[in-house]
């Protein structure tokens, strides 16, 4: 018998490998080029305040492609990084403590909020941590996830017994849509989803989960338009058409309570202004490639609208709210579309570039 609370105990009580090998396989971002390598590197020790995480499922994001294609945002922000372990959006499971730890137990599954703030500057300390003055992301300004192992801040863990390892990972971008969601009250809105990408799918889902009294979506992609469909939402709407004609002739003419812009593209913004209600409310996520123009005094101003930019999840609240809707029945497992192992990254980044899959998820121990 083991003593309890011993490596081994825990060892045998999770049924997980707590033994740590020299070296792991890691996808790095090695040059300034399109692409990314999948090389044999050192398993990082965890430093200060750090645990080590043996990991299990890790999300492609948008972001991650950005990387991967090496486009003018990637080389601006990584340039100076290079080499770079990147991939963010991950489950895993603590298999040690660095100094300074022990809060989270070895062998727990967690998954990361991805912002690494420093918790000290003015908006840490007055409950807005997602817009930290010093804030770094996770696989962008520090090594990430698209590893078998990886170090994370024990303070960016956030234990996700009982969820799957994709679906623990996907609560990330997942708390996306919470926040964007729930920024105000939604039960019984009628709310207009655009851009059915998976973080707007998750919102449809979410919606309807809720309470929202009519769920719109648009997108231009036909497969996506399904998915919003399957997600629950009521009406679904080639983005390419007159959306705003549509939803106003679908709400008698009163436009929708509640708009959440999920796309970035120029042309939904606009769209998104129109189809509010007077005195409703519009979250915004989608990032728009360029300066969007817009008519504040008619837009936004005479019309009383309140416009919301969210970006990242608050900490911890949306994450509480992401738990509760997973514990509750929410299920966004049909978000995820592909599962692979690390290395057909390859495959992985052509799916996500193609915009033919909804979540894909990369499999690290999986061989
Ligand atoms: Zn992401
Ligand atoms: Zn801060």
């Amino acid at each position: 018998m083991s003593e309890p609370g011993s490596v081994a105990a825990i060892a045998a009580a999770t049924s997980i490998d707590l033994r740590i090998p020299k070296t792991m396989r890691a996808l790095v971002k090695a040059r300034p080029e399109a692409g990314a390598e999948l090389r044999e590197v050192p398993v990082p020790h965890p430093g200060p305040g750090e645990v080590l995480i043996r990991l299990e499922a890790v999300s492609l994001c948008g972001t991650d492609l950005h990387i991967y294609r090496w486009d003018p945002w990637a080389q601006g922000r990584l340039g100076k990084y290079l080499p770079r372990i990147f991939g963010h959006e991950m489950a895993g499971r603590v298999v040690a403590h660095g100094p300074g730890t022990g809060a989270v137990p070895l062998g727990t599954r967690v998954a990361a909020e991805t912002h690494l703030v420093d918790w000290t500057c003015y908006q840490c300390r007055t409950g807005r941590e997602y817009v930290c003055a010093n804030l770094r992301i996770l696989g962008v300004d520090a090594d990430g996830a698209f590893a078998e192992y990886m170090c994370l801040p024990e303070r960016n863990a956030w234990p996700s017994e009982g969820l799957t390892p994709e679906i623990a990972a996907i609560q990330e971008p997942m708390g996306n849509a919470v926040f964007a969601t729930f920024v105000e009250e939604i039960t019984t809105a009628s709310v207009a989803v655009l851009g059915c990408g998976p973080i707007g799918l998750m919102a449809v889902a979410i919606c309807r989960f809720a309470g929202a009294s009519r769920v719109f979506a648009t997108d231009v992609m036909p497969h996506r338009r399904d998915m919003a469909a399957r997600m629950g939402s009521d009406c679904v709407l080639d983005a390419t058409g007159d959306v705003v004609a549509e939803i106003r002739r679908e709400t008698g003419g009163t436009g929708v309570d509640v708009v959440l812009e999920m796309s970035g593209a120029e042309a939904a913004i606009h769209q998104a202004f129109e189809m509010t209600t007077n005195g409703g409310r519009v979250s915004l996520l989608g990032l728009p490639s360029r300066p969007v123009t817009i008519d504040l005094s008619d837009a936004i101003i005479f019309r009383g609208l309140r416009v919301y930019g969210i970006t990242g999840r608050e900490l911890w609240r949306t994450w509480y709210k992401t738990a509760a809707l997973l514990r509750e029945g929410l299920d966004v497992g049909p978000i995820i579309t592909h599962r692979l192992p690390l290395s057909r990254y390859a495959e992985a980044f052509d799916l996500l570039a193609q915009g033919v899959a909804g979540k894909v998820v990369l499999l690290p121990q999986e061989a």
